[in-house]
């Protein structure tokens, strides 16, 4: 479908509207920005919007929105701008809306297992709260410091505990929400079984901004686990990693909190480009794994995890192992995990996908990938030769790759 063009007579109405009706405070105007960033993680070509909005109600993001919808004026929705695929970036023309002043706890209930929050929340402040209040909110991933709750339900975020507590939509358990002509849905409803009508909250979880402002969630929270063990595994073949899995999750008493897969040429650009990041076995193995186990009881979980992986080595399904004897220890393997998050300067005008695949095709998946990826780099094919020529501009490099790799000078093209 064609994008109807923004005319520019038409976001001056709509800002002037939205200024008169909120004020200076809450919507600013290009002049007032001071500098900010409105691009995410992604790279992708973001410019200034012709407003900023920053609601601190729910009420105003719903005036916000009734005006902007009178004037059919495009709106951005911006959370912790951390995301990966570019879906709060400003294209031109649009107002941006940012829930950063909708921040803080609402309500935590001990009995039910609950925490409102509103969704400009950074999800590490629900995090800690959850942890002081005796409990763990289970979603974690590396921007943990500035994405938002509004954000992880937006992209239905996934990170590092996906598959013991599932996504970010098993966290949620509901959501309030304005639409585009300023009505209000949703609410604050604690029930794990909820039945009532359609389900809005799913809906409304991993819809990038496109249906609706999120404006704030009652977040599902669990047990505290008492104990965490961690180990770093090498793995003979990708079968190997597959029965391990299995096994752990038949075998170890609390079950995989975190079964965390890389191959060696992940691990040799990390050990390359981040020598101070501690790699924990000397040795070369087709796979690792860092396999995680939460539970209750420190003492008879980290007995039955110590037996588990001395039976899987017994057994050849682990060549070697190394198991985190202190927090330190288990925070500098994940920080193997964690280097991605250093992409954005190691790799520049790099493209991140997010892509799932069964268990069991996993592997040779990946390995398709490889080939075709090595045989790609090894060729003269154009379209290489186009995506080198872009990135070298995007990351604003005065040299740009011809078809054989050859750097050659050449001024920026804007
Ligand atoms: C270092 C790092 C590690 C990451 N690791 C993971 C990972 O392990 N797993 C994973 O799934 N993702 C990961 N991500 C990406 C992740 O999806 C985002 O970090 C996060 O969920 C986005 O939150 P945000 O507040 O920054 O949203 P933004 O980037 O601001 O926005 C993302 C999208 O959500 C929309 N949006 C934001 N707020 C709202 C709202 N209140 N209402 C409606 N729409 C809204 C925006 O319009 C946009 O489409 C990682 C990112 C980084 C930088």
């Amino acid at each position: 479908m064609q994008q109807e063009p923004i005319s520019a007579t038409r976001g001056n109405e709509a800002v002037a509207a939205l200024r008169a009706a909120l004020g200076a405070d809450i919507v600013s105007l290009p002049a007032e920005f001071g500098g900010r960033r409105f691009a995410d993680w992604s790279g992708t070509p973001s410019t200034d919007p012709i407003a900023l909005i920053r609601p601190r109600t729910t009420e105003e993001v719903a005036t916000a929105l009734r005006i902007c919808h009178q004037f059919r004026q495009p709106v951005v929705t911006q959370g912790g701008m951390t995301g990966h695929a570019g879906g709060a970036c400003v294209l031109g023309g649009e107002v941006a809306l940012s829930v950063e002043r909708m921040n803080g706890v609402i309500d935590i209930d001990p009995v039910s297992a609950t925490m409102t929050v509103f969704a400009g929340t950074p999800l590490q402040v629900v995090q800690e709260a959850a942890d002081h209040a005796g409990f763990m909110f289970a979603l974690d991933l590396g921007a943990r410091g500035s994405c938002t709750i509004g954000g992880n339900i937006a992209t239905n975020a996934g990170g590092n505990r996906v598959i013991r507590y599932g996504m970010m939509r098993d966290q949620v358990l509901d959501v309030e929400a304005v639409l585009a002509d300023g009505s209000v849905i949703g609410g604050e409803r604690k029930m794990i079984k909820n039945n009532t009508g359609y389900d809005l909250r799913n809906l409304l979880t991993g819809s990038e901004g496109t249906l609706a402002v999120i404006t704030r969630a009652v977040l599902r929270l669990r047990a505290k686990p008492r104990a965490i063990s961690t180990a770093w595994c090498g793995m003979p073949d990708y079968a190997a990693v597959t029965t391990l899995l299995g096994r752990a999750q038949e075998r170890l008493p609390a079950g995989v909190s975190a079964f965390e897969v890389m191959w060696p040429s992940y691990c040799d650009f990390v050990r390359q480009r981040l020598p101070e990041l501690r790699v924990p076995l000397a040795s070369d193995h087709a796979y690792y794994v860092l396999l995680e186990t939460c539970g209750a009881d420190p003492e008879r979980q980290s007995a039955a995890f110590e037996e588990f992986l001395a039976d899987m080595l017994n057994a050849g399904v682990i060549a070697d192992a190394a198991i985190a004897q202190s927090d330190a220890d288990a925070a500098a393997f994940w920080a193997i995990r964690d280097a991605p998050a250093e992409y954005p300067r190691l790799i520049p005008g790099r493209i991140s996908f997010d892509i799932s695949f069964a268990v069991a095709q996993a592997g040779d998946a990946a390995q398709r990938c490889d080939e075709r990826l090595r045989a790609l780099a090894a060729s003269d094919d154009p379209r290489l030769w186009a995506s080198r020529r872009r990135q070298s501009a995007r990351s604003g490099a005065r040299t740009w790759l011809d078809r054989r790799g050859h750097r050659r000078r050449q001024a920026r093209r804007l």
